[in-house]
């Protein structure tokens, strides 16, 4: 059983550097040669059998383009907007092509599905569960890197199989340094703008809003439609759910409860273009 509990785990470090390698579209054979090792040593240490030294790990973050805090971390994030991605990729990344049209989500919203799904079946089995259906599990450790939404489609399926609860999945919420960068002091706005820093695939439009109910509109933005396998009513309602579940979250914060999320019209069960929630709440009793 490997451990991988503490910040300085062979395990991460293994982790970190075999991710940072792909993104940098380097070969094992470039990296080992710079750093003055053999190939074998390298995928050593990309496996958590070795440990670089620190002089090599500085070469490492030097070669690859990453910086050396990236092991504090624990994954790989530079913050960089999202603008759609449509061109051919230049990355080590071992993914199926059809994941890779119409890139407008970064893997950062994805990680309560990956992070869950990690922790339900260990982190060896999800990279193999991952690698079977041509996706490459590193890739969830590269917080900016952007795939398209079948990617989405294919965590939830797996979650589906393995028995995830999605509806209790935790909701994808502005970190306290994402809030730094732009607080408006309203939750549920402070979420709208953080997801379009990490998703170009859905607009959140805010309706009418009294202290008992309040309406939330959801529109699949137009590039969705270019992809061909983007069938919304064959994810079911996974999508959805995480949306809700985020949303109660967002009002909490604002100090309000949800009492429920009416579906007055949802993309996902197949029926109208967008997902119209009217949300009951009412003040959260302070505890
Ligand atoms: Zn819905």
């Amino acid at each position: 059983m490997v451990q991988h509990n503490t910040h300085f785990s062979q395990y991460r470090v293994s982790e970190i550097m075999r991710t940072a390698r792909k993104r940098a579209n380097l070969s094992q054979a470039t990296v080992a040669a710079k750093l003055a090792i053999t190939q074998g040593a390298l995928s050593k240490m990309e496996h958590g059998q070795i440990t670089p030294s620190a002089p090599q790990w500085f070469e490492f973050c030097r070669l690859a383009g990453i910086s050396p805090d990236s092991l504090l971390l624990g994954y790989l994030e530079s913050n960089r907007p999202i603008q759609l991605e449509e061109g051919l990729l230049e990355t080590g990344y071992r993914m199926e092509d059809r994941f890779l049209k119409q890139r407008g989500l970064k893997v950062r919203a994805l990680l309560p599905w990956a992070n869950a799904l990690k922790e339900k079946l260990g982190p060896d089995a999800f990279f193999q569960a991952c690698k079977a259906r041509g996706i490459d599990g590193d890739i969830f450790l590269d917080h900016d890197f952007q795939v398209n939404i079948l990617v989405h489609l294919e965590l939830i399926q797996m979650a589906k199989e393995n028995g995830l609860e999605i509806g209790h999945l935790p909701a994808l919420f502005p970190t306290s340094a994402d809030r730094a960068l732009a607080t408006t002091g309203n939750s549920i706005q402070d979420f709208i703008n953080f997801e379009r820093t990490n998703t170009l695939d859905f607009a959140f439009k805010v309706g009418t809003s009294s202290p008992s109910s309040s309406e939330i509109t959801i529109e699949p933005a137009e590039h969705l439609k270019k992809l061909r396998n983007w069938k919304p009513e064959k994810v079911g309602n996974g999508i959805c759910q995480q949306f809700k579940q985020t949303l109660r979250e967002a009002f909490r914060q604002n100090g309000e409860e949800v009492v429920a999320i009416h579906d007055e019209e949802c993309l996902f069960e197949g029926n109208g273009k967008c997902c119209s929630y009217r949300i009951e709440k009412r003040p959260a009793r302070s505890a």
